[in-house]
């Protein structure tokens, strides 16, 4: 990251300070989208026992809303008897440290979001109703030691009894004795009767607990690997230089034993008594990962991702800031907005697979969790480690500027080598629903040799797009600049953008009423479709699908990849969510069924992409004792992108992205930000995003020039939900010049009367142009 991004840009106008009146007044973060503090007066009494940090109750026109006190020895600059008094203060010590209040206000005026919704969003939900900042309980039931040494079968004909007694002994050897009430609901629709039944037997006990730890018993320690030669550098470059400020890219490719290196720094910052943050995407955070974590580190982790209740949530954010040393977690790993989190004495941050998309939130405050963490390790002064086979433009260039340290694991670890690389030109080919015959030749070679194969496709549904041969009509998307797609077996054409749903129509709806046969026809791929025809050209395999549409239920996509990994799984097909960091020990053989979709894009980031996900997926093959092979097929064999892809070249594949955006003068080799707006009517938005152009302030001393705007223009997907979105590109070389022009000017923007007329955001480091 520049350096210039830890400039923040200056404070929001000046308060003057005035010490006429003995006013007795505080500053409130309050979540509403303003973007100032607000002035609250308090008594002598109550200003004794304020600190920055806590919450107070204040109120807000005809509300009371919960606001954190940011400042308590300014004097306000509005007349004292125009102020209110706060309604009340909530807590006795602050529940957000100094340094997490800077860092929210740095957020806030980095990303331009009003600053107490920037508070809002760093605290729990249970936190941000008011509720006490302490762990919340609740009734767990597990088997008494009597309960474990009875057979279920002496219980004769109380089948539900039965039932539970067998489950909770299941569920004690699998290291997770207790049981809360919605674990069990998701077993029986009824079974607290049995339940009482056991407990009066004396079979089974029901107590409080704070719902923090997965596992309640204490795991045992194994072993790390011996790391070898390179794991070992990297690991005691980055702990040496424990205790202070520096970034380290650890840039290894697919299966070099990263997350072994990563836990061998995170035991020396343990040895200092300190704790880590590690930061994962999504789709990363299995229980497998904590498990191994848990299992290595010998410590409780505590973990924080959305589909968390919101107690779990506030148990688990409490943990990490426990002031007693035995019950504090030490470890937490979480997704993007754990960034956020208080720790009692953090010494490291950790981000794994940094490159990847879900560390930027695409909505309401518009932040990427790497660049926060990336400020957050700069002003508490420890180490950043930031992870991944194939790191961003933006993080090399960083490393190339030498503002981190590059090191690089070239090798696999174990006895595991990479998997040769070939790409398969389809041009000419006749295609099997989407599969050529060289691929389905070298899948039956492989699962003759009792292997797995794994097939690639991003895209979900049975085909892209249903069309009548007859006329042409296709199935447009009527919110949408977008098709429908068909979804063969819920018998739907449903928009992967608005969620739009209908019935797949019996005729077409163009040439129906001129008597004609119409024939609808579906056309391209989708996961679905390639299920199908696999299930033909294997009808004695079993085939395991992968993708958002198969894993709806919550728990689902666990199992499966849990099936994958040791069922009898012969062919794996999926999209990304298969894709990404798994380890599936039999796959040795890798298909991607397109890899062109990257690369013509609208977005200039699209190839970037591309390449991060084809080395991931190619990543999946022969991660064990036997090689893997990948096959890529592709209408563009030529393409440099490409084959430099093919020699596992990712040095040289973003090699030729600098040079693609030097000269077209894009990050990181420039700055930007997107102003979106989107209406129901077309030309709301583009009248909009005129008049903010139009409202561009003059900043003193600066060359109008050092900040260029593109625009406004149409997003790449002009219509979508049925609004039409039109965006504004801004670009400078450097980030202050941006962030100086945006302070000056938003103020202005959310003045313009066509304001009301659209919905508008700011994002800053846009990450995708849609
Ligand atoms: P990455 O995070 O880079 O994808 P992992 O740390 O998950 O890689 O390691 C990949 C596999 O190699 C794992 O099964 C891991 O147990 C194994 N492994 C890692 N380091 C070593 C080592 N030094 N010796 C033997 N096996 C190792
Ligand atoms: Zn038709
Ligand atoms: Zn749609």
């Amino acid at each position: 990251m520049q350096d210039s991004l830890f400039n923040p840009a200056p404070e929001s106008p000046t308060r003057v300070t005035q010490q006429s009146e003995n006013l007795q007044t505080i500053q409130v973060a309050v979540p509403k989208p303003l973007r100032s503090l607000f002035d609250y007066r308090v008594t002598p009494q109550q200003l004794v026992k304020l600190q920055p940090g806590m919450r107070v109750k204040v109120p807000f026109g005809r509300q009371q809303l919960i606001g954190v006190v940011i400042h308590t020895d300014k004097t306000s600059n509005y007349v004292s008897h125009k102020l209110k008094f706060i309604v009340e203060i909530i807590d006795n010590s602050p529940c957000l440290p100094n340094s997490i209040l800077e860092l929210l206000q740095w957020v806030s005026r980095y990303y331009q979001h009003p600053v107490g919704e920037v508070f809002s969003h760093a605290l729990p939900a249970l936190l941000r109703q008011g509720k006490p900042m302490s762990p919340v309980t609740e009734s767990v039931w597990q088997l008494t030691e009597q309960g474990c040494n009875t057979d279920s079968a002496t219980l004769g004909r109380a089948i539900k009894q039965r039932q539970i007694l067998d489950f909770l002994k299941q569920a004690t050897t699998n290291n997770s004795a207790t049981q809360t009430a919605s674990r069990l609901n998701q077993q029986w629709d009824n079974w607290r009767d049995a339940m009482r039944r056991l407990e009066q037997k004396g079979l089974a006990t029901q107590m409080q607990q704070a719902s923090i730890f997965a596992n309640t018993l204490k795991p045992a320690a194994t072993a790390l690997h011996n790391l070898n030669a390179e794991q070992q550098q990297a690991a005691d470059t980055i702990s040496a230089g424990l205790g202070q400020h520096q970034a380290f890219l650890l840039e290894g490719i697919t299966g070099s034993g990263k997350t072994e290196v990563y836990m061998q720094v995170i035991l020396d910052v343990l040895k200092r008594g300190q704790q880590v943050l590690v930061l994962v995407p999504e789709i990363g955070l299995t229980p497998q990962l904590v498990e191994r974590f848990e299992r290595h580190l010998h410590t409780h982790v505590a973990v924080l991702h959305s589909s968390m209740n919101d107690t779990e949530r506030l148990n688990n954010w409490l943990a990490v800031q426990d002031d007693n040393d035995d019950s504090r977690a030490h470890v937490l790993i979480g997704t993007r907005s754990a960034v956020f989190t208080p720790l009692k004495d953090l010494g490291l941050i950790l981000i794994d697979e940094e490159h990847d998309l879900s560390l930027k939130q695409q909505d309401g405050l518009r932040y990427s969790a790497r660049d926060v963490a990336i400020m957050r390790a700069h002003s508490a002064n420890i180490p950043i480690i930031l992870g991944s086979a194939t790191p961003s433009l933006e993080t090399l260039y960083n490393a190339q500027q030498q503002r981190y340290i590059h090191l690089i694991l070239k090798q696999r670890a174990g006895d595991a080598i990479l998997p040769d690389i070939h790409l398969l030109d389809v041009r000419s080919q006749k295609l099997e629903h989407g599969l050529s015959a060289q691929l389905i030749q070298r899948i039956h070679a492989h699962l003759e040799q009792g292997n797995q194969a794994l097939l690639f496709l991003n895209r979900r549904g049975f085909a892209p797009v249903l069309m009548c041969y007859e006329c042409g009509w296709l199935s447009h998307c009527p919110r949408c600049d977008a098709y429908l797609t068909l979804h063969q077996r819920a018998q739907q054409l449903r928009c992967h953008h608005c969620g739009s749903e209908t019935r797949i129509p019996h005729h077409c709806p163009d040439c129906e009423c001129n008597g004609n046969q119409s024939e609808l026809n579906p056309v391209g791929l989708g996961t679905e479709r390639v299920e199908e025809a696999l299930a033909t050209l294997f009808p004695d395999k079993t085939i395991l699908r992968i993708d958002r549409d198969s894993t709806r239920k919550k728990g689902e996509l666990e199992d499966k990849l849990q099936q994958a990994k040791d069922g009898n799984i012969d062919i794996l097909l999926g999209t990304q969510m298969l894709a990404k960091g798994h380890h599936f020990p039999r796959v040795t053989l890798v298909g991607i069924l397109s890899a062109d979709q990257g690369l013509y894009s609208a977005d200039f980031r699209a190839s970037e992409r591309m390449g991060q996900l084809i080395l991931q997926v190619a990543g999946r093959a022969g991660r064990e004792k036997q090689k893997g092979e990948v096959l890529i097929q592709t209408c563009h064999p030529e393409n440099p992108l490409l084959q430099d892809l093919q020699h596992h070249s990712y040095p040289d594949f973003c090699k030729d992205l600098f040079i693609e955006r030097e000269q077209a003068m894009l990050p990181p080799y420039t700055y930007h930000v997107l102003i979106r707006a989107e209406a129901m009517d077309e030309e709301a938005p583009i009248e909009f995003l005129q008049a903010a152009k139009n409202s561009r302030p003059a900043i003193e001393n600066k060359d109008p020039n050092s900040v260029e705007i593109f625009g406004p223009f149409p997003a790449p997907m002009t219509r979508r939900a049925g609004r039409y979105r039109y965006q504004m590109l801004l670009q400078a070389n450097n980030r202050n010049d941006l962030q100086q022009l945006l302070h000056h000017w938003l103020p202005l923007i959310e003045k313009l009367p066509n304001r009301k007329k659209v919905r508008w955001s700011v994002d800053v480091d846009p990450q995708e142009m849609f």
